[in-house]
């Protein structure tokens, strides 16, 4: 049975509960891990505290920080066979994917590793004779972190790597159904060598462990990635102590394809835009809205290359895509898919678990497109996360711009377009965080990631990603005190 990491110990949850952590592509038991709960997450919160408050890690120059961090990223780069092969059999998203996620990872470290002591503080030129002023930049305190379970190490490291560059201690919290690769991920850290306390990992559910680390008073800050819904309770939770937030929630990210495209590179990023990872992604392209000249020539493009799409196990190097994460998920789905024709949307291919038996143990839906979309149904509207893609035909930039910002999310989309000027000009037209032109998904994290409207708050990634993660201290020196003699 695998443990949880509080105070520099590998320990059991006080309640002695279990979990049984599944592979979606089978339901065979991958591992056995211990179950925390409110009672865990108060432990490693008043470990973090601590730790911050008056543990060494304050005393730790950035540099070292810095080094740390390194570390860190040269350990995932060492396991990272082992750490990509956990995350699928965890997941069920392919290999290859995995192994992608992996060198993301390790990148993410090193950026933030280099990025730990150019941090500093700035100068002001102040008004006032005889006085200087700087701001300088501090951590925030206790973070407390909670991530999905569609990219359980990524988002982790992500959340991870900037709060640790910046001087915070941290309280993690994995989704309960894949926590694998994170505590695979704090066994290098462990290795790496942080002092006991800045860094603690506790299993356990949302309602329990997740809410605490929202709602506890010794928490200054909480990073949040997943559902709206879910978005919301930690905000309401947060307000507790208001305490600082960062939320990175859903998205039904619009695909812009014009008749003025590259027609084949436009047909093969919609198809990886939308079932990359069975769709599970928060940025897919689940909302493909192409221009009504080539509108019927590129839906049949599409559904000639989706009946091609080889489902299966993510560890076979021929699978192309992999299982949905559980039952109830899948149900989720295929519920959406109901709804779709209720809506009377047109079921083009697909709407259907797999026949294969061999396929029969796993989650598995069959890549789905729904075309006559309408931008008011609520398949269109909501994000299903799955491999289901809705079409929607515009005619003209302005019909196109309107229906894609036609949403309460705003997390990312894109344009596809020769024409350079109408690509610009149309990417500033979309209100979301990330606008891609001529392609699909690509993130770095050298730049921000998050969202606009109901897609978050906060950014994570880049440089505001560090700054999410301090506070701003404004010092004035008089350098030349004297009695004011007002009173
Ligand atoms: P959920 O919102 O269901 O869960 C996310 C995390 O929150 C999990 O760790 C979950 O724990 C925890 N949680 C659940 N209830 C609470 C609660 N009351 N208080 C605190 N924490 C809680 O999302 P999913 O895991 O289903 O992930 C999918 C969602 O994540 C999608 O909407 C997707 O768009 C979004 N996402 C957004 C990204 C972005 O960058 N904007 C990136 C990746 C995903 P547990 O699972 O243990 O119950």
């Amino acid at each position: 049975m695998k443990k949880m990491f509080i105070n520099g110990c590998w320990v059991e949850s006080q309640s002695g509960d279990t979990r049984k952590i599944i592979n979606p592509f089978n339901q065979e038991v991958v591992e056995i891990v211990t179950e925390g709960d409110v009672e865990d997450a108060k432990k490693a919160i008043a470990a973090a505290r601590e730790a911050f408050d008056h543990g060494q890690w304050a005393s730790i120059p950035a540099t070292e920080r810095g080094r740390l961090l390194f570390n860190v990223a040269e350990l995932i780069e060492r396991d990272k066979e082992e750490l990509a092969k956990l995350e699928t059999l965890d997941t069920g998203k392919t290999l290859t994917e995995s192994e992608a996620d992996m060198d993301d990872i390790a990148g993410v470290f090193r950026y933030y590793a280099g990025l730990a002591d150019k941090f500093g503080g700035e100068i002001i030129e102040s008004p006032i004779p005889n006085s200087t002023s700087k701001v300088v930049r501090e951590p925030v305190g206790v973070c407390g972190q909670i991530t999905p379970w569609n990219y359980p190490l990524l988002q982790a490291a992500w959340k991870l790597a900037p709060a640790l560059a910046a001087g915070n201690t941290i309280v993690i919290k994995p989704s309960e159904i894949t926590p694998l690769t994170t505590m695979k991920i704090f066994e290098l850290m462990e290795e790496v060598g942080f002092p006991n306390g800045v860094i603690n990992l506790v299993l356990g559910a949302g309602s329990t462990v997740g809410n605490e680390l929202a709602v506890n008073n010794f928490v200054d800050l909480i990073s949040f990635t997943g559902g709206l819904m879910t978005g919301r309770k930690v905000m309401q939770a947060a307000s507790n102590n208001m305490k600082k937030i960062a939320l990175e929630l859903g998205g039904k990210n619009p695909n812009l394809v014009f008749a003025d495209c590259d027609f084949e590179a436009a047909v093969d990023q919609a198809l990886n835009a939308i079932y990359f990872h069975a769709g599970q992604v928060c940025s897919a392209g689940a909302r493909l809205i192409v221009e009504d000249s080539i509108h019927d020539q590129f839906v049949d493009a599409l559904v000639q290359r989706v009946k091609k799409i080889k489902l299966g196990n993510g560890m076979n190097p021929e699978t192309q895509s992999g299982p949905l994460i559980s039952a109830e998920h899948l149900e989720k789905v295929e519920n959406y898919v109901e709804v779709g024709k209720r809506e009377e949307a047109n079921l083009l291919i697909g709407g259907n678990r797999p026949n294969d038996p061999k396929l029969r143990e796993g989650f598995f839906y069959l890549p789905t497109i729904f075309t006559e979309c309408k931008s008011e149904m609520s398949v269109v509207q909501e994000e299903v996360f799955g491999p289901v893609l809705t079409v929607e035909r515009f005619r003209g930039e302005q019909e196109a711009t309107k229906l894609a910002n036609d949403s309460i999310y705003g997390l990312a989309g894109a344009v596809w377009t020769t024409d350079v000027i109408k690509a610009d000009r149309v990417a500033s037209q979309l209100r979301m965080g990330t606008v891609w032109i001529n392609d699909f998904h690509p993130y770095i994290p050298q730049a921000p990631w998050g969202g606009y409207k109901q897609s978050g708050i906060g950014r994570e990634l880049g440089t505001t990603g560090l700054e999410e993660y301090t506070e701003q201290k404004h010092i004035y020196q008089n350098t030349d005190p004297k009695p004011l003699n007002w009173f």
